[in-house]
């Protein structure tokens, strides 16, 4: 009986893409990778089914906070109260200097009625074209604040 590429364990196995090589894995380990559709699937769907959706905090999120706070009048000691969070680690989402995880982002974004979370476009689809700068255009921000 065959067996997995990746684990090892023996059973059916499914032929999959894992970090673009073929490899025979079983259903388990499948999950990690893109299980081969029909052949003749079309290549930019293929393309999409490469990864999930990818999601990014915006890179303005320390801006975003700042500004969530001073509309409510709160210093950063309240502030962080009202978060739940320690107030250093508000500080330093605030400095710029720790970026909250995509989990805490979107808690953050349900609790203050903002925008920190986008989908990451680019590391969706668009992993071929050069990396784009991180830079924050007003733009993005209109598109961001369009989505909510
Ligand atoms: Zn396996």
């Amino acid at each position: 009986m065959a067996s997995c590429d990746m684990c090892g364990r023996q059973g059916d196995l499914v032929t999959a893409e894992v970090e673009r090589v073929e490899m025979k894995v079983c259903p388990n380990c499948a999950r990690f990778g893109m299980i081969k559709r029909k052949a003749d699937a079309a290549p930019l769907l293929q393309k999409k089914l490469h990864k999930e959706p990818a999601f990014r905090v915006t890179a303005n999120y320390a801006a975003v906070l700042r500004q969530a706070r001073e509309k409510q009048k709160l210093s950063q000691e309240d502030f962080a109260r009202f978060l739940q969070e320690k107030e250093s680690i508000v500080a330093k989402w605030e400095q710029g200097r720790m970026q909250p995880s995509v989990e805490v982002a979107r808690q953050l974004e349900k609790i203050l009625g903002v925008s920190l979370v986008m989908e990451d476009i680019e590391q969706s689809f668009e992993k071929d074209k050069n990396a784009k700068s991180d830079g924050f255009t007003l733009g993005d921000f209109m598109k961001v604040r369009k989505k909510v």
